[in-house]
């Protein structure tokens, strides 16, 4: 037991009343970053001060349980201190507010509605929400759970008040829908709770219905943090209570059984509940939903992964690792650690996506699933960011930065068409394949779902703070044009960087209070050598690729810190294979650009289930003849920013290679076959 430990165990549960701001944002972290301060510190008072105003509802007790909360090393800064500036991310962030104003929250209700017993506003929408086709899979109603995330997020991102509007509405139909129902669920599946009464019965089931539930709940949890809507919380209190009783009379064994099925992250939602509520039966409840058949070997570092649907398991993970921060369990931490290790390094392709056809495959297996039509899913890149980041915060080691970087450009900056902002689902390593995207109001896949989210929050990771050494520091993880406010610290800068057209940032300090701060620069793993000039004058140079530089001062309006750090190209090999590889620049990976262009919005697509059938005319995609080791030598630059040329390298014929996150409406190809000269 270290002194941490042992301080923890002679605290009573009253002294939970000392708890210091500094420590309150800490047990709350991840979900709750979200939220304003005085959000967190009203939600966090349920637990420290349990007095009730006359007529109040009973205050919360505290919980009984002895929690070892662990302390978050790296916090994230609330959405509403970043901006973004101009440049690909605020591009993507501003198309996808556009779609998300142009869908209407009454035919996302529709079913809602319905269930309820009221009159649906507007006819429903189609794809997964109602078409007959994706029946099986009982998602109906998991667009608006994401919806209110993405509102919720766009609204902390940007402070346009059209989308807490939007929030605030949706919240108050499914208020109205939950009282109607009166026994606190809602939802829009189309034979109201048979599935989940199958699931809960053990009986044979259609579909994943708490999948779809966890996006309501996890939509009402941001509804709530982001845009402080009260109604959100209630609602969402009131869902958490129906799944307790709907649950409670299952054995561990039956509860167990039922997680076979695809839940997403019921278990973080609900310990996220718990952190906002303060009440254990929450968290209880968020354990019982912890998939131990996946918990115990990934805690004993043993890797189970194949054959496992791959956008399961990273969510129930994500769970884990913040079970692990609310309660300190260490076997939550390791699962998560060593799933992140094992995903990472043997299971990813160069873009950060994994699996094939949604599953993850033996990771000497490659090879054969290169020509795959569906392999990346892009949910799949989306949730293990989400896991990355939460990692990080108790580890902030640059390793989870730099897989960090090389995913959000490379799957999810790749993953919106840059014409009509729509999103894949696929993202194919099939050589001379294509993007398809989802179409505006017919396909509402879950990778549609994740896919509003994404471009809604590319502001919370670029910036981490923390103290080291009685310091307080701060992470510069991603070179995003931007600019932070650090409230608590006076402290504001803006990041005005071209990168990755350039491989530099330059950071401008706009406000700075009293002290010193500890500036954490990554090093990316990707780059030989970094420096870093203040005010002109060198003040660091780093050859260890993958740490942080840190340069400590009292900080003065007016000071320029300029951070270079030059770009490569570089061949990366597959996995376990002796014959494909990508070509990296950085950490961005190069796509051959292979013509046969389609009309922006012929590639939107509506039937996931058919991805690899259209525009599957055979595509001549070279090899690259040499040796693997000279063959970023013979890759020039040419005039425009991010394109290359290969130089006596292709056959039959030499490649244009632009960055993948670019390719659009054309078909490209990501690995090369490498043929010895
Ligand atoms: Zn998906």
């Amino acid at each position: 037991m270290n002194s941490e430990d042992q301080q923890r165990s002679n605290r009573q549960p009253g002294d939970e009343q000392g708890l210091t701001r500094r420590r309150i944002l800490q047990v709350l972290g991840t979900a709750a970053a979200a939220a304003t301060l005085e959000a967190r510190l009203r939600d966090r008072s349920a637990l420290a001060a349990p007095t009730a105003a006359p007529g109040a509802p009973a205050p919360v007790a505290v919980p009984p349980v002895a929690l070892h909360p662990v302390a978050l090393r790296a916090q994230p800064f609330n959405l509403t201190a970043v901006r973004l500036l101009d440049g690909p991310f605020k591009d993507a962030q501003e198309r996808d507010a556009k779609y998300l104003l142009s869908l209407d929250p009454n035919r996302m209700l529709h079913n809602f509605r319905v269930n309820a017993g009221l009159k649906p506003k507007a006819a429903v929408y189609g794809g997964w929400e109602s078409v007959p086709t994706w029946a099986d899979i009982r998602a109906h109603g998991h667009t608006l759970g994401h919806y209110l995330t993405a509102c919720a997020l766009m609204y902390a991102s940007t402070g346009n008040d059209e989308f807490k509007k939007r929030c605030d509405y949706i919240v108050g139909d499914l208020e109205e829908c939950q009282t109607a129902a009166k026994t606190g669920l809602i939802n829009a599946f189309p034979d109201n709770t048979t599935q989940i009464d199958n699931l809960v019965r053990r009986q044979r089931a259609t579909g994943v219905p708490w999948y779809t539930l966890h996006k309501i709940f996890a939509g009402l949890r941001d509804a709530h943090l982001y845009c402080d809507n009260t109604a959100a919380r209630t609602v969402l209190v009131k869902l958490s209570d129906w799944a307790i009783a709907t649950t409670q009379n299952m054995t561990d064994a039956q509860f167990e059984g039922m997680l076979e099925t695809e839940h997403g992250g019921m278990n973080e939602v609900l310990a996220d509940v718990y952190a906002i509520t303060g009440d254990a039966k929450y968290l209880k409840l968020a354990e019982r939903f912890s998939h131990k058949l996946l918990l115990e070997p990934l805690s004993q570092s043993r890797d189970t992964l194949d054959g496992l649907h791959s956008n399961t398991q990273i969510p129930k993970v994500v769970g884990f690792q913040r079970l692990h921060v609310l309660t300190g369990e260490p076997s939550y931490s390791a699962a998560a650690q060593f799933f992140w290790k094992t995903v990472v390094t043997t299971r990813s392709f160069a873009t950060g996506g994994n699996a094939d056809n949604e599953h993850f495959f033996p990771v000497t297996e490659f090879d054969r699933h290169i020509p795959s039509a569906k392999t990346m899913e892009t949910c799949c890149s989306h949730n293990m960011l989400r896991l990355t980041r939460m990692l990080f915060m108790t580890d902030p080691t640059a390793g989870y930065a730099d897989y960090y970087e090389r995913t959000l450009y490379n799957t999810i900056l790749a993953s919106q068409d840059p014409d009509t902002g729509m999103m894949t689902y696929f993202q194919s390593t099939r050589p001379g394949y294509l993007k398809l995207y989802c179409t505006p109001v017919d396909s509402f896949w879950c990778c549609t779902g994740t896919g509003i989210e994404n471009h809604a929050k590319y502001g919370d990771s670029i910036y981490f703070h923390g103290t080291q050494d009685d310091t307080d520091c701060l992470y510069v993880n991603l070179f995003i044009a931007s600019t932070l406010n650090w409230k608590e610290k006076g402290l504001a800068l803006t990041q005005t960087a071209k990168f990755p057209e350039v491989g530099t940032s330059r950071l401008q300090v706009t406000a700075a209070g009293p002290g010193d701060v500890t500036l954490k620069i990554r090093h990316p793993g990707w780059c030989a050598m970094a420096t870093v000039k203040v005010n002109g004058t060198m003040a660091a140079t780093s050859q260890n690729p993958g740490v942080y530089i840190a340069l400590k001062r009292t900080w003065k309006v007016g000071d320029v810190i300029e951070v270079d750090v030059p770009m490569a190209l570089r061949m990366e090999p597959l996995h376990a294979s002796t014959n494909h590889a990508a070509v990296i620049y950085g950490p961005i990976v190069l796509a051959g650009a292979l013509g046969n262009k389609v009309a922006p919005g012929a590639d939107l697509h509506v039937n996931e289930r058919t991805i690899g059938e259209p525009f599957n005319d055979p595509i001549e995609v070279p090899v690259l003849v040499g040796d693997l080791a000279k063959m970023a030598a013979k890759i020039k630059p040419t005039d425009s920013p991010l394109t290359f040329r290969t130089d006596g390298l292709g056959r039959p014929a030499e490649v244009t290679l632009v960055p993948y996150y670019r390719i659009a409406h054309e078909h490209y190809n990501l690995y090369w076959r490498i043929v010895g000269a």
